[in-house]
């Protein structure tokens, strides 16, 4: 993209309402929104939703007992589990329901998890946990550690999504219902407008806005900033994943915690489509917002732990790791979400999150809409609001009769692209017409160069339907937008 100069930007349009970011809460919010009447945009600096924290976590839902503190952040947490699986109906998207134990290797524990169970019920926010004793334990989860003395057990009160791919077809059903997306396009500068809320400045060109909805995630604090509020400050930490290859995803069927904490976190949980994540181990401090980088000594840690509440876990098995960055903010105490509207520029509406935001986002859009018409918006409700998104039939998870009606309908269907996950090319092409334009973009919502090869096999396939079908040359076909050319 050419740099522009901020004076002279492009008209983009005007509307009553813009949303920064396409994370997992962004794009919610954009959803949301997209129930009432108005002008609406959604703008991301990245190629694609999704590609911030929300692609960098352990994409699990949980009940309010992990995190205990921060009033806004338990009730914004409470039953996400049932709002998820009503929106995995109506976007046609991948919501896994699982079990949440919490296991004990020693007394100290199990004393910890009463007083947890006991906490929750006494703040109404419990899911009917129940303490359980070692051979229920090992009869819901046989691949424990024998040396477990007891659990807490909560049923249906969790799940896993992948959040990438929720973020697309959250924006995709934002679109349907009239918003406007520009991917690409950082916000720049926001300024104030005489007649007319703000203007904001973005590398592409300018909108002007009534109302602002700040849901930049690691960013938010400088978009504050740009209003100014500058008394926002994010405080960093960092957590290690890996994932398992397909082989082992017997060993554990529900999210499994062992001890967890403000400052590490044990976890092993089947991912939406069927993989095991090890994580969390203890949180470091990131050099920057955007140190990701995985060290050995980290891996080392999060294996380690997950061997010690699940032993038959084996090195050899990891196909991938990751770490993702989580933040708390100044303004909210004890690790709570500051959503409120700005101190200095009313109109604009913060959304600083930190963990468990992927948890709270329903309940974050809902919240939203809410404190727009505190804002001064007239909400009015569309009638013509289409709630139902559809996506595309899913090879793998076919059946063997679907899987023969969808190479009826498109022999596509027949062309292998990715072997480990079975994706065909009829998936690739119609992730591509939907708006995929990189390699990371096709891999979210497909899932090839998701397995034990990572790509090594459909890669090149997947790079030359891209430059095919966006009509450019090989050489320009990107990882994840600017600076990431897969051929030089
Ligand atoms: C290690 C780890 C563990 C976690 N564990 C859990 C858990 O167990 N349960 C749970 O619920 N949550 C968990 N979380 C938290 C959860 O992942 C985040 O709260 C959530 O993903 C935040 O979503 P978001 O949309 O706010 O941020 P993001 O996904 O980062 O989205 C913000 C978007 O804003 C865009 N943006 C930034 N600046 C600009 C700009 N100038 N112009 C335009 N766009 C911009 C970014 O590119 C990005 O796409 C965890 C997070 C981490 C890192």
């Amino acid at each position: 993209m050419t740099e522009v100069s901020i004076e002279n930007l492009p008209y983009c349009g005007d509307y009553d309402v813009v949303v920064i970011g396409a994370g997992i809460v962004g794009s919610m919010i954009a959803r949301e929104v997209s129930k009432f009447e108005g002008r609406f945009a959604l703008l991301e600096k990245e190629t694609f939703s999704g590609f911030g924290v929300s692609k960098a976590n352990p994409s699990v839902l949980h009940s309010p007992l992990l995190f205990p503190s921060g009033p806004l952040r338990i009730e914004l947490a409470y039953n996400a589990a049932l709002r998820y699986k009503k929106l995995a109906e109506e976007l046609d998207v991948v919501f896994k329901e699982v079990d949440e134990i919490f296991v004990a290797l020693e007394p100290s524990q199990l004393v910890k998890l009463e007083a947890a169970n006991n906490w929750a019920k006494e703040n109404h926010v419990s899911a009917g946990h129940r303490i359980i004793g070692p051979e229920k334990l090992w009869e819901v989860e046989p691949q424990v550690t024998k040396s477990a003395i007891g659990a807490l057990y909560g049923k249906k009160c969790s799940g896993a999504i992948y959040a990438p791919e929720w973020t697309f077809a959250l924006t995709e059903n934002a679109m349907q219902n009239g918003f406007h997306v520009y991917f690409d396009t950082p916000v720049l500068n926001i300024t104030r407008e005489v007649d007319y809320g703000f203007s904001i400045q973005t590398q592409k060109g300018r909108l002007k806005t009534h109302y602002i909805i700040n849901a930049a995630g690691l960013f938010a604090d400088e978009m504050a900033r740009m209003v100014g509020d500058s008394d926002i400050h994010l405080t960093l930490t960092k957590g290690t994943m890996a994932i398992l290859d397909k082989s082992s995803s017997h060993l554990v069927s529900n999210m499994v915690y062992g001890t967890y904490g403000k400052d590490h976190s044990q976890l092993i949980s089947p991912t939406s489509h069927g993989n095991l994540l090890i994580g969390l181990g203890y949180f470091t401090t990131p050099e920057n917002k955007r140190d990701t980088k995985v060290t050995r000594e980290k891996l080392q840690e999060v294996i380690a732990m997950g061997k010690e509440l699940i032993p038959a876990i084996s090195e050899k098995d990891i196909i991938t790791s990751f770490a993702g960055i989580r933040s708390e903010n100044n303004k909210a105490p004890r690790g709570d979400f500051y959503i409120a509207q700005s101190d200095h520029a009313p109109g604009v509406i913060h959304a600083i999150i930190g963990s468990p935001g992927l948890t709270a986002a329903p309940a974050i859009a809902e919240l939203m809409t809410k404190l727009l018409s505190d804002a001064g918006m007239v909400m009015v409700e569309k009638r013509d609001f289409q709630k139902k998104r559809v996506g595309w039939p899913r090879f793998e998870p076919g059946s063997l009769s679907e899987r023969k009606k969808m190479i009826a309908s498109n022999p596509k269907y027949a062309h292998v692209v990715c072997r480990c996950e079975q994706v065909m090319e009829a998936e690739i092409l119609e992730a591509i017409r939907r708006g995929a334009n990189t390699m990371d973009a096709v891999k979210h919502i497909t899932r090839a160069g998701m397995g034990r090869c990572q790509g090594g096999f459909c890669g090149i396939t997947v790079l030359n339907h891209l430059s095919k079908q966006l009509r450019i040359p090989p050489t320009q076909v990107t990882k994840k937008g600017k600076g990431s050319h897969q051929i030089i």
